[in-house]
This record gives structure tokens, C-alpha cells and sequence, in this order.
């Protein structure tokens, strides 16, 4: 079998029809953001009072400050405000934290599948009984709109409710022997203490995504948030404290981002790291966990391409890369990143998709009806600007946008480019924003050719209504996920993870419980 085929862990199929750190600090504030610090102070006093807005690192059980107090900012990026300061811890919280992990280790790896199962439950109940307060802390610190952060919630807590079920189906094996008189066992046990390094943004879900696996199998963990979304992360182990979690099982620390990583590589006590982030920091992340010969998994960048051929229909390929590209502003790590249109497609393909993009309403996150909030900030807007200034000088026209948006900060307008080319900055790496870029095939061969010509393998998307070229094309992608006839393919009970740089291992389903396990063999013998 090709690497390919092997490589697909998780297809998202709908049938053919035919077939059946810094955010912008730019001031003085404007009317709009005075509102929205009006909205900001009343999220943050309901967080407080319902005991969610916690502002310190969470060590054994203890919510602590950085040894040396010193603390760091956290930013809204709607507005450039400050909304809390959070510790900025080193080595030595780290050090503490895997400490008391480890401590934690030797009781939560002995209690019972069922018992554990019980505690994600309670767990997973609290953040659905607080999915409100949750969503809105989300929307303060990462931006993207309240809607859509309340389903990045329940995403985020499916992964509890699954893994919490998952906990008790952790089975062994028995192996027949060559021997006679012995008898072979294969115990599938916990690794041990996990660190988990996660991005800012789905600053719950990457958490959940990790934490409930380890958790349901009996691991303990140190996380280490986003400088950027420490808060949610924060409430979200508040929250795990309210399920009654033992005291160390969960411990969070955030500040020096290189100083907590090289304490977590360097201790022969964790056995693992989960990392979702750049590529750049997942090589070295791997690198460094060589010294100690940990596990490792890495969920990297992507750049994905969304294949619309001739024979698609519109209105679903539009549908489909419309949610595909611009969910979360485009700052996800499957977001389409090149929209691969066939010629006999391209005109009406691009009309009907730059229509429904100009109906894409930019504003604040909590505002009705917004369908795009900030960027993160202001060095990821001026990634795009460049991405763009590139496209246009090797000959790509701007059909929609590509510009700042008039609300200013880190707003961007929801933007389409033309006539891209797979030389273009905008083709080779992820843009991480609102932009669409539009590049055109003639045959199936070029297009997969055009698909699989990068280092990244996560995500891929294709739209067609032929059932044969939706399996011929989805098996020649080299991608870890693929959509077909589908823009939305992330889920809890599928595997989730990439091929080639984008990443090592998968995350959800009954698969990612295997990368929080080791396969010991036993021998049982006959002899007395
Ligand atoms: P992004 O571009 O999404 O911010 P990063 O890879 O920079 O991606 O960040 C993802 C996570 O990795 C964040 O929690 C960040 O603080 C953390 N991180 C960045 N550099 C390091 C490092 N040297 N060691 C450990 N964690 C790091």
C-alpha cells in the first residue's frame, strides 16, 4: 500500500447528489472598543463570580503565582486592552508542577478505569453546565466570535465525554505462545507524566483534545496554554478541580514559553509531550525530547488544498470552502489554504464564492451576527499583508478585500486573490488568515499534482460529484484528513493528524488513546 492510502486515517465523506504574541497596542480607543470594554468587564465579572476567571498557575493542586512574581499581559485582541495579568513561570514552576504530576502518577494510575471514567464525566458535565461563560472567556481572549466559541466548547467537551467512555475499553491481549508451557500477555499501561503544549487558537479544544486521553488513561499532565489564551485554560482546570480530579493530576504553567519546554524535554520524568503549534517548534520540540527518549506527537501546520472540479456542485463547493477557509478568520491549522479550481468551474466558481465571502460580516466577537473577528495579532496580520504584497507582484489580482478592515486593529477584510500560482509565498505556507487564494487546473493529474506538492499533509478537501473520483482523488492526497463534499471534518470520534511535516500521531477517537499507552509483554510459565 502507498503512503498515501495508509497515511488516510479519517475521510469526512457526503455523498455526490448526483448519486444518492503582541497584539496591535494601536490607540486612542474608538467608540466601538469603549463598547466592547463594556462587554469585557461584564464577561469578566460574571467569570468571577462563577470562580472561572483564574489568573495564576495551577501546581499540585495550588493556584500559585511565578516564584519571582513577575506576571504577564493578556491582551483582547478586539481591542488591544488588557484583561488580566497571569504568571510568567520558568523551569522552576515547571520543575514543581512535574513534580507533582509525577507524585499524582502513582495513585490515579492505580484507580480503576471506572473511576477515572467518573471524573471525566463530572468533568466533561461542568464545562457543558458552563458553556456560556466559557464561550464568552474565549471570545475575550482569542477574539473569534461568541457563536463560534461556544461550539468550539462543546467540541472541546466532546473529547471529555468521549474519552471518559473510551477509559474502560482499554483492552490487552494474549498472544499464542511457541512454547507450550508458556503463556503470552500484552498489558497496555499509562506512559506516565504527560506535557502538553498547546496554541491559542482553540484555546479549550487542544486542551480537552490532549488532556481527556491521558487522563482516561491513567497519565497526569502539564499543560502548558498559549501566552496569548492562558485564561481559558485556567478555567478549564477550575473546572477539573470542581470534578473532584485529584490534586496534581492537572497542573497548568505558562510565561517563559522555552524555559517550561526545556524543563519539560530535560526531566526523565515526563514520558511524553503532545504538542499542537507551529512546525518550526514541533521540530524542536522533537529534537529535545530525544535526550530523555520520550514519546512524542505533534500536531503541526498544514496547507491545505480544496480541490473543486468541473463536475462539483456549486453551491455545495461553495458552502464547503467558504467553511473551510474562514472559520476562525482562517487561523486554523486545516483551513483551506489554496482553492484549486478546474477551468471549465474557475468563473462561476469564483463569482459565486467572492459573492457569499462579501456577506462574511467582520466586527467583534460578541456582536450578533459576526461571522469574522480580530486576528490574533498584529504579527499575524502582517504575515498576510506580506503573503498578499508577494501574490501580487508575481502577477495575482485581488478580487475581494486585501486591505485592513475600517474597524482597524487587527481586523482584516475577508479576502479572495485570483490568478495565484503555486510559486507564490500565499501557495508554499500557510497564511493563517482570511484570505482565499484561487489557483486553476485542467486535469485531475495536476490538480493531485498541485495538491501534494508541499511538505504539509494534514488537511485536504475535494469537491466533486463523481464517486469514483472522490475515492481515486482522496487516496492519491497525501493528507491525514480528508473532506469530500465537506468543509467542516473535524470530530471527536475520528482520528485527527497529519502526514509528511505536518505531524506525528492522531488525536481523538480510539486511536489517540494508543499514544498515552505502552504495550508491555508478560510471560506467564507453566513451571512451578
Ligand atoms: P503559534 O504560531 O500557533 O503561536 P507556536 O508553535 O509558536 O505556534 O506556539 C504553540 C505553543 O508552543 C504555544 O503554547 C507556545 O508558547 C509554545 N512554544 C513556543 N516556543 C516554544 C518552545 N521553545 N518550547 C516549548 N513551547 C514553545
Amino acid at each position: 500500500m502507498k503512503l498515501a492510502t495508509l497515511a488516510r486515517v479519517a475521510v469526512a465523506i457526503r455523498p455526490p447528489k448526483l448519486l444518492v504574541h503582541l497584539p496591535s497596542m494601536h490607540r486612542p480607543i474608538s467608540i466601538l472598543s469603549r463598547q466592547i470594554t463594556m462587554d469585557a468587564k461584564t464577561v469578566a465579572s460574571r467569570l468571577t463570580s462563577s470562580g472561572l476567571l483564574r489568573t495564576q498557575g495551577l501546581i499540585g493542586g495550588k493556584w500559585s503565582d511565578a516564584y519571582d512574581g513577575k506576571t504577564i499581559e493578556v491582551f483582547n485582541p478586539a481591542t488591544g486592552e488588557v484583561i488580566a495579568n497571569v504568571p510568567c513561570m520558568g523551569h522552576k514552576e515547571t520543575s514543581d508542577a512535574i513534580s507533582s504530576a509525577h507524585d499524582a502518577f502513582n495513585s490515579w494510575s492505580k484507580t480503576t478505569a471506572a473511576e477515572r471514567s467518573k471524573y471525566l464525566r463530572r468533568w466533561y458535565d461542568l464545562i457543558i453546565s458552563h458553556k456560556e461563560e466559557l464561550g464568552q472567556l474565549i471570545t475575550l481572549e482569542q477574539g473569534k466570535p461568541l457563536k463560534e466559541a461556544m461550539g468550539e466548547v462543546s467540541y472541546g467537551a466532546s473529547f471529555i465525554e468521549f474519552f471518559a467512555e473510551e477509559a474502560k475499553r482499554v483492552y490487552g491481549d494474549i498472544i499464542q505462545s511457541t512454547l507450550a508451557d508458556r503463556r503470552l500477555f500484552v498489558l497496555k499501561q499509562p506512559v506516565g507524566v504527560v506535557g502538553a503544549i498547546t496554541p491559542w487558537n482553540f484555546p479549550l479544544a487542544m486542551i480537552t483534545r490532549k488532556v481527556g486521553p491521558a487522563l482516561a488513561c491513567g497519565c497526569t499532565v502539564v499543560i502548558k496554554p498559549s501566552e496569548l489564551t492562558p485564561l481559558t485554560a485556567l478555567a478549564a482546570a477550575e473546572l477539573a478541580l470542581q470534578a473532584g480530579i485529584p490534586l496534581g493530576v492537572v497542573n497548568v504553567v505558562m510565561g517563559n514559553a522555552s524555559d517550561i519546554g526545556d524543563a519539560l524535554l530535560a526531566s526523565p520524568q515526563v514520558r511524553k509531550i503532545t504538542f499542537t503549534g507551529s512546525t518550526a517548534v514541533g521540530k524542536k520540540l522533537m529534537a529535545g525530547a530525544a535526550g530523555t527518549v520520550k514519546k512524542v506527537s505533534l500536531e503541526l501546520g498544514g496547507n491545505a488544498p480544496c480541490i473543486v472540479f468541473d463536475d462539483a456542485d456549486l453551491d455545495v463547493a461553495v458552502k464547503g470552502a467558504l467553511a473551510a477557509k474562514f472559520r476562525n478568520s482562517g487561523q486554523t491549522c486545516v483551513c483551506a489554504n489554496r482553492i484549486i479550481v478546474q477551468e471549465g468551474i474557475y468563473e462561476k466558481f469564483a463569482n459565486a464564492f467572492s459573492k457569499a465571502v462579501q456577506t462574511l460580516q467582520v466586527g467583534h466577537g460578541f456582536s450578533d451576527g459576526v461571522a469574522q473577528g480580530p486576528l490574533i495579532n498584529e504579527a499575524a496580520v502582517q504575515k498576510v499583508e506580506s503573503f498578499i504584497k508577494d501574490a501580487i507582484s508575481k502577477g495575482a489580482k485581488v478580487v475581494l478585500g486585501g486591505k485592513r478592515h475600517s474597524l482597524g486593529m487587527t481586523f482584516y477584510e475577508p479576502t479572495v486573490i485570483s490568478d495565484v500560482k503555486s510559486e507564490m509565498l500565499i501557495s508554499r505556507e500557510e497564511v493563517f488568515g482570511p484570505v482565499a487564494p484561487l489557483l486553476r487546473f485542467k486535469t485531475e493529474e495536476e490538480a493531485i499534482r498541485i495538491a501534494n506538492d508541499t511538505t504539509s499533509g494534514l488537511a485536504a478537501y475535494l469537491f466533486t460529484n463523481s464517486i469514483q473520483r472522490s475515492w481515486r482523488v482522496s487516496e492519491a492526497l497525501e493528507y491525514g484528513l480528508v473532506g469530500i463534499n465537506e468543509g467542516i471534518i473535524s470530530t471527536e470520534v475520528a482520528p485527527f493528524g497529519g502526514v509528511k511535516q505536518s505531524g506525528l500521531g492522531r488525536e481523538g477517537s480510539k486511536y489517540g488513546m494508543d499514544e498515552y499507552l505502552e504495550f508491555f509483554k508478560r510471560i506467564d510459565s507453566d513451571d512451578d
